[in-house]
Order: C-alpha cells, then structure tokens, then sequence
C-alpha cells in the first residue's frame, strides 16, 4: 500500500489547558509524521482522572498543553519507518513505553521505568514537538501520553498505536486505552485473580467496574464492590459484582470479613486514599494479594503494622496500566465487549468536542462515570 505523508505543516484544532483548571479550543500548527509516527484523525477519545489532575496542576507539568490520552480514531498517514498500521485503519490509542529499559525488555512495558519522561514530559525524548501554538510565541506542551488526542488529528507513536477490529464501535474504543485496560488489566496480569476466587475492589468508577467485569470474565465467584454513591452500588452489581458495600453506612472491611469467611483473595484500590488502601490490606485473607494503581496526592503515605503484616504472609504491588500489553489486551477487550461479555458501553457518557469542560465538570463531580468526547 503507499502512504501519503502530508509535507508541510497544517493547521488543526485542539483543546488547550492555558491556565489552570480549563480547556478552551482552538486552532494549532501540527507537525508531518516522523519515520516512526502514525497521525490519527480522532473521531472520540476518552476524558480520564489524569487529564483532570493534569489539568488542575495536583502535578505540575508546564502549560500551556494539549491532554488527551484515551483517543480512538482512523490513521490518515504514516512515517516511513511504520509497518504496523496503514492509512485508513482503525486504532485505539495508549501509553508510550520507552521499549528500551529493563521492565519493558522483560515484557512489562507498563511498569516503563521512563513511564513518566515518555507520557508526561510534554515533549518527544530529544525536546522537539509535533504541536505549536498558531497565536504566539509560547511553546505548546504535547505528546501527552504520545498522543494529545484532545484535538481533531493526533500524532502518535507507532508503539502506543493499537489497531482495531473495523466492525467495532471506534467511537466507544478510545477509554480501553487507559482506564479500561488498567481496570481489567489488574485484575487479570497483576492480581492473576482466577475461577473461584473472591476480590474487593474500592470506588466503583470508571476503572473499578472495568475490574469488577474482568473478575467475572476470569470466573471469580464473589465479587464485592465498595463505594460510598449508591448508583454506582447499583451499576456495579448489574455489571457483575455479587456483593455491594456502602463504604459510608457500613464497616467494609468487617463486612468484607463477614462475606468471605475470614478474609478476600484479592483486594484491588482505586481511589488511591490511603485509608482506604490500608483497610484493602486489612481486609485481605491469609497469603491474599492488594493492588492500587490510582493517583494519590504527591505527599500521601500508607502505614502498614509490620508484624502483622508479615505474619499475614500478605502481598501489595503497586501497578500502572493494568501491567497491558496494549497492542494484546485492547484487542481482547474489544472481542468480549462484541461477545457481550464485557459491557464497557455502560460506562460511557458521549459529549460534543466543544462541550469538554462541561464533561470535565461531571467527571469529577461523579455525574459521568467515563466520559468520551465526540470529535470527528
Ligand atoms: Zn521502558
Ligand atoms: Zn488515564
């Protein structure tokens, strides 16, 4: 097949975070493909906790930027080094790994020891970018986890690009990206929970009930929720969980006693509260396994009774998106979603492009559990 790679530089429209707390779009110069890049038109991409504590600074990364990092879309041309994607086909978007350190030589390229300088640093490793501002003389922050696909064209890297099944729904895809992957992920390459077994999982949004669906693919047979929002009780127990805790009215980690018979398998945090990872490892069984993989604050710290804990025979790993292969489990959600078996679509709440503050806005207030922007 040839691929058209346009030559010179051309105007698209983004998002961009100039302040503090806000998107406004507008229009953008971006950059043609190097030999390694794919450029993607963004029909929808999903909106994720990062983009928003990005966005509000809880961890500075220099502004102005252009985030997104949960984009689906069609690939409209490639570098000249790129084999694995062609113009015209579908693809979901994800993380950038270095594919050069020793996690990501050993096959873990989500536990990238350059995770953060490859998705947050706002530029490619050698400080060029694929993005500047058409209205002054600031430099625009992009490749936001390789993508900034809060904009109608993003440049990707040939390695966070994932291609798709062409009969699936493009627009919902974007959210397998990170959320979803990393929900399900957990539970199946982290946890490794199995038939039989019994996991907790603490918050119940976007990310929890990905892993609440995945422990019922995996066969586990008590799957216990716990929130403190009564419709995300009720939406994770028709997505799968057999047991729902209102963190707020009941003591979960007795009740989590009470339903297991001692202790749980495999407790999973979400929330990234050091309270509520503390009582997750409480809550755990003899020998049982706790993941977290949310966003705590910069200075948060867990305490943990040593000797209790190591009497306990207990394990807590720390785990980043899901430790996905993308280019293996984004394809494997996809097939169970097209099965039935994995309803991601419950999740998902569609907004216009021009309306993402709004959908920022119901994110953090728990109005939409995984909003998707609708772009092109
Ligand atoms: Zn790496
Ligand atoms: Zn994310």
């Amino acid at each position: 097949m040839t691929t058209v790679t346009p030559a010179t530089t051309r105007e698209v429209t983004a998002a961009i975070v100039r302040e503090k707390g806000s998107f406004e779009l507008g229009t953008v110069l971006m950059e043609p493909p190097r030999p390694d890049e794919v450029v993607v038109r963004v029909v929808a991409t999903g909106l994720c906790h990062t983009d928003l504590v990005v966005r509000d600074q809880v961890y500075p990364v220099p502004l102005p930027i252009v985030l997104g990092h949960e984009g689906a879309g069609i690939v409209e041309s490639v570098g000249s080094a790129v084999t694995k994607v062609a113009p015209g086909d579908h693809v979901a978007l994800s993380f950038l790994p270095c594919g050069q350190c020793r996690p990501c030589l050993e096959g873990s390229p989500a536990s990238c020891a350059n995770f953060n300088d490859m998705n947050f640093a706002g530029e490619r490793p050698d400080g060029a970018h694929a993005l500047a501002l058409s209205d002054g003389d600031a430099t625009l922050r992009d490749r936001f986890f390789g993508q900034s696909s809060f904009a109608t064209h993003a440049v990707a890297n040939v390695a966070n690009t994932v291609k798709v099944r062409d009969d699936a729904p493009l627009e919902l895809l974007g959210p397998l990206g990170c959320g979803i992957q990393t929900g399900a992920g957990t539970v199946w390459r982290a946890l490794r929970v199995g038939a039989g077994a019994s996991f907790v999982v603490t918050g119940a949004g976007a990310v929890g009930l990905s892993a609440v669906m995945a422990a019922r693919v995996a066969g586990a047979t008590t799957i216990i929720a716990v929130d403190v929002v009564p419709a995300r009780l009720e939406l994770a127990r028709e997505l799968g969980a057999t047991h729902a805790i209102d963190g707020k009215e009941t003591d979960a980690v007795a009740e989590i006693r009470r339903v297991t018979g001692g202790g749980v398998d495999y407790a999973l945090d979400t929330t990234g509260l050091p309270v509520l990872i503390e009582q997750c490892v409480e809550a755990l069984r003899q020998r049982g396994v706790g993941a977290i993989l949310g966003a705590s604050l910069p200075d948060a710290e867990i305490k943990l009774p040593a000797n209790a804990y190591m009497q306990s025979c207990k394990t807590l790993m720390g785990v980043v998106e899901g430790n996905s292969v993308s280019d293996l489990v984004i394809p494997q959600l996809i097939d169970l979603h097209m099965q039935g078996r994995f309803p991601f679509d419950r999740l998902v709440r569609f907004y216009d492009f021009d309306q993402i503050n709004r959908a920022a806005a119901d994110a953090a207030s728990g109005t939409a559990v995984k909003p998707i922007l609708r772009i092109g």
